[in-house]
């Protein structure tokens, strides 16, 4: 158990007292987005103390050249990266001729940030003491609104405690923006013109090489202690540092407050002409409702939100806060409405991963938009893949397969893979299954049968081919085999018969095949244009059926266990309980060397595909598994806690499910893995909410019927949470006595605790 930095409470993030070894870590917690953009909880005021500046824009990123030791060919060229882009928070202030700058000041006081997941407000104040005359409160809010993707609002309120004071305000957007992990110091963005006037800042920039085009706009206004405006800004600009300024006298006591506008304007959803029309329409509708009616329109946006998707824990207020931050995090990364957009594993909270999609998206993030939204938001996941298959089949060509077999990539923006480790980027495979495996999620979740024969069954069939290329037989063996993978372990390189990879395209065949034929007839004349679109031949059904009967899947000699990959019993077994702690996580501690021939699994491995077919797999043979595996998991990937949570929830190992749930729902918050300040882990946050729904509450989709089946952990007295099933949107409360499931589907049959209702 990690120590808890951040104050426990039900609704509520906080942080009280200032630490500056503790900005870069808060400013990962505390980041707002709203789907369209994000941003890390940067200060608006200067800081000259250690800080990972951060603003981002979904869907703009930048194919940054490959830079690796050796090239070998097939790499991908670049590795795309979701851009810092300007940021438009800027608010320097100097007072009596003292910038305000929490890292010079004499003291601070009764520093506090809050972050409200019910409104989505986030507010930090503070005392500071500038000089022996000169003492400040300040007190800011801060959204991104929900309602209108390219709007971000500011309330930032000065209060002269001590002395009198002349305050000067320089608010500005900052085009001089680099991101940290640039591969050769490349700039990013050319700036093409700026706009400074008193009523509008705008930087118009373009991408280098992708020609992303976006306005960055902002507009400031400044108020007297009675909420009269004071105009006549001066306006002031300096290669890309374009700003509006005020002065300003304060009395003691006497206090003020400046509002602040700003935002992207996306040339993804809007014609660069209109970019100034549009950040003026902006302004102007923004500055007539005011700053408490925008709140107000934002915080029911998020009333709607939580109305859907809250999870309510009572006896635990640490498991109660926690999965309600994952919840938080899930909606501010990504909201369904645009299919061109995805969700990336930091989401919009720091530059690692670029922002890119992972399989993440499939294997862990899926379950919860589609049980928390409408069907459309899951469809437009799927969608996006289907979207990119012409790219993934093109991925394929470049490592030498052919006739429509298709790879995803292992990471991706608009389809390329764009990964530089050989191991990810060509071994990683079973990234296909989980595309694979989501349709069929998909489908028997939400019952909606169309999604297959109009998109789905084409993105399977190019999968079913990479997967009918990727095999060999092996004449020792009498099997088809498949060799040099890395599996979800990326602690082993180059193995040969991952059981999770060979099993999970055996999956795939049969269920292709299965899809073939009910298209074909429920869709017939679907299926013929399919079959003519992708010269589809019957008798690639009759081998993708002979290979997944005669595909090899590793076992131990003695005990009923699949083993993880060829020669796994060759290593030297011990628990990772024996590692010294000083030196956890392995990762930070050890050499690579040291760590591909230790007995020791990143993440779920052949666990995971426990956990995506537990249907085909009884409850004894996953105990068996469940506890070979287990002690030799060191969970230093984020996606890894939840998966052990929901399988022992299955065995009824409560304590265990437990203890998992607070590592995975906690993660973020009490910095489990040391990485805080790179930003927070939003795919891995999915998985908490599997965590709980999946595993404490027991729901699974068995024979077309939902399942319920809940435990209480026993430091819970009570817990709830909704989901929305075959359009049904059904509340399931368990408490130490009983469980209610409540809907209003009269036709709609559930099995809940070993009983229909
Ligand atoms: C995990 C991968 C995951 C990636 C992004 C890595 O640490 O091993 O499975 O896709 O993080 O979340």
């Amino acid at each position: 158990m990690k120590n808890v930095y951040f104050k426990i409470d039900p609704w509520k993030i906080i942080e009280d007292g200032f630490k500056a070894d503790m900005v870069r870590a808060s400013e990962s917690i505390f980041s707002l987005g709203n789907g369209a953009m994000g941003q890390r909880a940067n200060f608006e005021e200067q800081y000259s103390g250690e800080t990972f500046q951060g603003s981002y824009i979904g869907g703009v990123y930048y194919p940054d050249r490959t830079r690796v030791g050796w090239w070998k060919n097939g790499y991908p060229e670049y590795f795309a990266k979701v851009l810092n882009a300007p940021s438009w928070i800027g608010i320097n202030i100097s007072l009596a001729g003292i910038p305000l700058d929490l890292d010079r000041c004499i003291e601070i006081a009764n520093f506090r940030r809050e972050l409200d997941m019910k409104t989505g407000i986030y507010k930090r104040s503070f005392e500071a003491q500038l000089s022996d005359k000169i003492r400040v409160a300040i007190e800011v809010k801060r959204f991104l609104s929900m309602e209108e993707g390219s709007l971000g609002v500011i309330k930032y309120q000065i209060t002269l405690l001590k002395g009198d004071a002349d305050i000067k305000i320089d608010s500005y957007i900052d085009g001089n923006i680099k991101n940290q992990d640039s591969n050769w110091d490349e700039p990013f963005w050319d700036h093409k013109s700026k706009l400074v006037s008193e009523n509008l800042l705008l930087l118009h920039s373009q991408t280098l090489k992708t020609n992303f085009e976006v306005a960055t706009y902002a507009q400031t206004q400044l108020f007297d202690g009675c909420g009269v405006e004071i105009g006549n800004f001066t306006i002031s600009h300096e290669n890309h540092l374009i700003s509006q300024k005020k002065e300003y006298s304060l009395a003691e006591g006497d206090s003020c407050f400046i509002i602040k506008f700003g935002g992207y304007i996306n040339g993804m959803n809007h014609k660069v002409n209109n970019f100034k029309s549009i950040a003026l329409d902006l302004i102007s509708e923004s500055s007539f409702k005011g700053f408490n009616k925008l709140a107000e329109e934002h915080k029911q946006s998020w009333s709607k939100i939580w109305e859907q998707s809250d999870i309510v824990i009572e006896g635990d207020e640490k498991a109660q806060q926690a999965i309600r931050f994952n919840i938080f995090q899930l909606n501010q990364t990504y909201n369904g409405n645009d299919y061109r957009l995805n969700i990336g594993p930091k989401g919009f909270t720091g530059e690692k991963y670029g922002g890119c999609t992972y399989w993440d998206t499939e294997a862990y993030c899926l379950p919860f938009y589609m049980a928390t939204k409408n069907q459309g938001v899951a469809r437009n996941l799927l969608k996006y893949r289907y979207n990119q298959l012409g790219k993934a089949i093109e991925n394929a060509e470049k490592l030498g397969f052919i006739n429509g077999a298709a790879l995803y990539p292992m990471v991706t923006m608009n389809g390329e893979e764009c990964h530089n480790e050989w191991e990810i980027t060509f071994e990683e495979i079973h990234r296909n299954g989980a595309i694979a495996f989501a349709i069929f999620n998909y489908e028997r979740f939400t019952g909606d049968k169309s999604y297959i024969p109009e998109m789905g069954l084409e993105v399977l069939i190019g999968i079913a081919r990479f997967w009918a290329q990727r095999v060999n037989y092996s004449e020792s063996k009498k099997a088809y085999v498949i060799l040099g993978v890395t599996g979800p372990n990326e602690y082993e390189n180059n193995i040969n018969n991952n059981w999770y990879t060979n099993y999970i395209c055996q999956w795939c065949l049969r269920f292709t095949v299965e899809q073939t034929l009910k298209v074909k007839k429920h869709h017939n004349k679907k299926w013929q244009s399919i079959k003519s679109k992708l010269n589809w031949l019957e008798v690639e059904s009759n081998r993708w059926n002979e290979i997944a009967d005669k595909i090899y899947l590793p076992k131990h000699p003695d005990l009923d266990i699949f083993l993880q990959q060829d020669g796994f019993l060759d290593k030297k077994l011990m628990p990772a309980s024996k590692i010294n702690i000083k030196e956890r996580p392995i990762n930070q501690n050890w050499s690579w060397d040291r760590i591909l021939r230790s007995p020791f699994i990143k993440q779920a491995d052949v666990l995971q595909g426990f956990y995506l077919f537990e249907n085909l797999f009884d409850k004894t043979a996953l105990e068996r598994h469940f506890n070979f595996y287990e002690p030799l998991t060191v969970h230093e990937s984020s996606l890894s806690p939840c998966i052990h949570s929901i399988l022992a929830a299955r065995l009824g190992k409560k304590e265990q499910a437990y203890a998992f749930y607070l590592q995975t729902s906690r993660l973020d918050l009490d910095d489990y893995n040391n990485e805080l300040e790179e930003g927070l882990h939003i795919t891995s946050m999915a998985g908490t909410w599997m965590s709980i729904v999946e595993g404490f509450g027991g729901v699974r989709v068995i024979n077309d019927y939902l399942h319920i089946n809940p435990i209480l952990p026993k430091s819970w007295n009570f817990y709830s949470f909704k989901i929305i099933f075959r359009g049904t949107l059904i509340e399931v409360k368990v408490g130490k006595e009983i469980v209610e499931v409540l809907h209003s589907n009269k036709d709609l049959t559930i099995y809940c605790q070993g009983k229909f209702i």
